[in-house]
């Protein structure tokens, strides 16, 4: 049997389809640069940035695909991002421990990963203590925690050893939480909340017949690898780490040139 059903594309969105200015990474002379459309605006101050081309691929994708938005963003983070294109039908937040149907909260998915996360991992609090315990507010400058589920730090990197973030990562893993730097913000998260998880109930539910993934950070590997192909910038934690797999295409590009890329790739896979 031929399989039907629409095709999934399901991105990530911070460093992978939109840029802040400190990302960007135009590394051509100011006369020759792109030019930039601002989807977010935060505090009275734009924010977040795509390329006008990728601006004008974008509602293309979503006319021609299931285009699902997936992002370690809060709800709140995710809703202040106006994307081009008429709004996603589904978007996945908080790392998959929310899904927006319509933009609206779906209370049972959000409870079905909750009783997941009970059994499989130490609670957010001992988490946020020790997080607490071992900083150094020398680099310290936010600590937060994103919809109850996990917590993140907005760092000082230049001040931040790279030792710290190493024994955060190995005090973690074994209570079931993983450790992501991206930008300033430092990640802690628990394994099993993810964004590939999320992704299947969508395709679930739509029905369809392939999934197309991209992503840049550590909290995209399993979204990528669960994915039927898919793209990772030049730039970010996989590709400084090297990281790799058979059906996803490390790109050159590095910076808001990649996000338009990653549009052109997907387009071309959906058949425009
Ligand atoms: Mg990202």
């Amino acid at each position: 049997m031929t399989p039907t059903g629409p095709l999934l594309v399901a991105s990530d969105l911070d460093r992978t389809l939109i840029y802040s200015a400190a990302a960007l990474h135009l590394d051509v002379p100011d006369a020759e640069a792109p030019r930039l459309l601002c989807v977010e605006v935060y505090q009275g101050k734009p924010l977040s940035y795509l390329t006008e081309r990728a601006a004008a691929l974008l509602p293309e994708l979503a006319a021609r695909s299931v285009l699902v938005p997936t992002t370690t963003r809060t709800r709140e983070q995710y809703r202040r991002i106006q994307l081009p294109g008429p709004p996603a039908p589904f978007a996945i937040c908080a790392n998959g421990g929310h899904l927006l149907v319509d933009g609206r909260t779906d209370h049972d998915w959000h409870r079905a990963v909750l009783a997941r996360l009970d059994d499989a991992c130490a609670p957010l609090a001992e988490v946020r203590d020790h997080l607490r315990r071992t900083s150094d507010p020398a680099w310290l400058l936010k600590e937060r925690t994103a919809e109850d589920l996990f917590a993140y730090l907005v760092v000082d990197r230049s001040l931040l050893p790279q030792t710290w973030i190493k024994d955060l990562a190995a005090w973690a893993e074994p209570l079931g939480w993983a450790v992501s730097v991206q930008g300033r913000k430092v990640y802690a998260v628990p394994r099993p909340l993810t964004k590939s998880a999320a992704v299947a109930e969508v395709a679930r539910r739509t029905g369809a017949r392939r999934t197309l993934a991209a992503g840049d950070s550590l909290l995209d590997a399993d979204l990528l690898l669960a994915a039927d192909a898919g793209w990772r910038p030049g730039h970010g934690e996989l590709a400084d780490t090297g990281w790799t797999a058979p059906h996803i295409t490390a790109l050159p590009e590095v910076g808001v040139g990649a996000g338009e890329r990653i549009l052109d790739e997907a387009l071309r896979r959906v058949g425009a």
